[in-house]
């Protein structure tokens, strides 16, 4: 088989990323995709939020140029979704927005762990004064909380709070078997993200101890570049293949319309 989609892709509308849709889907041709799909970061009801998502306003905006995509390359399979913020009290504007186009999925994500953006540049400094077990924990949580709410289809970089480095003593992938667990439960997937190697952390999202683990539930996986540039679609995808080969997986997952769809890796 060829390389997996890569559903993961950001778009100029979360205001750090650069490069239009049909910019990616050519470089995802040019490295023999024939399927992407774009995932950009979902608005918050509130535009003052923070400074690095869509705004609410935007979303038409942000259908139409995935639609200008996929006029401009038919021949390859473009789907719609959205990388969505877990956060508790926003399950009803989760549903809201999963109600107002024909998402193919939604990624359910964590960046924030209390009113910190744990992966934000501009913040990283703060977790030298963090105790980092403690972040890690609560990171794990609010990504269990994120599964057991039932609104997502696909689990967004499972262990983010690796990204610049600071990891706890001990077996850290435990603190992620509660959260597999209820994704087996769930029939949620996670994805294997590859934006870790150009991080810090130089590792994709999750470690191969979690995603061994994830294979042993039997949790659906997909694959993301997390793409903020065309350059980067399908980044390190070979090496993702292997990796999740190398973990116990033969299969991956298409989504359509938030349908699942095995597809041999
Ligand atoms: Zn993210
Ligand atoms: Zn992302």
């Amino acid at each position: 088989m060829g390389l997996p989609p890569d559903y993961h892709i950001h778009t100029p509308l979360c205001r750090h990323a650069e490069g239009a849709p049909v910019e990616y889907a050519a470089w995802a041709k040019r490295r023999g995709l024939e399927e992407i799909g774009f995932s950009d970061h979902a608005p918050m009801p509130r535009d003052d939020f923070d400074d690095w998502r869509m705004k609410a306003s935007e979303l038409s905006r942000y259908a139409a140029l995935v639609e200008e995509a996929r006029r401009a390359h038919p021949e390859m399979t473009i789907r719609l979704g959205l990388e969505v913020d877990y956060l508790p009290g926003m399950e009803d504007w989760i549903r809201e927005l999963s109600g107002r186009y024909e998402w193919d999925y939604l990624i359910g994500s964590v960046h924030y762990v209390g009113d910190w953006d744990i992966d934000n540049p501009v913040k990283a400094s703060r977790w030298e004064s963090e105790d980092t077990l403690h972040v890690w924990v609560q990171y794990a949580e609010r990504l269990t909380e994120a599964a057991a709410s039932g609104l997502f289809d696909i689990l967004g970089h499972l262990d983010l709070c690796k990204k610049f480095g600071y990891r706890p003593e001990g077996k850290i992938a435990e603190l992620f078997r509660p959260l597999l667990q209820l994704a087996a439960e769930k029939g949620l997937a996670v994805e294997l993200n590859t934006a870790g190697l150009r991080k810090e952390c130089r590792e994709m999202y999750p470690s191969a101890e979690i995603l061994a683990m994830a294979a042993d539930y039997g949790v659906g996986l997909t694959f993301g570049s997390d793409a903020h540039a065309p350059r980067e679609t399908a980044w390190e995808f070979e090496s993702a293949v292997s990796a999740a080969k190398a973990a116990g997986y033969d299969s991956s997952l298409q989504f359509i319309r938030r349908r699942r769809v095995r597809r041999p890796l």
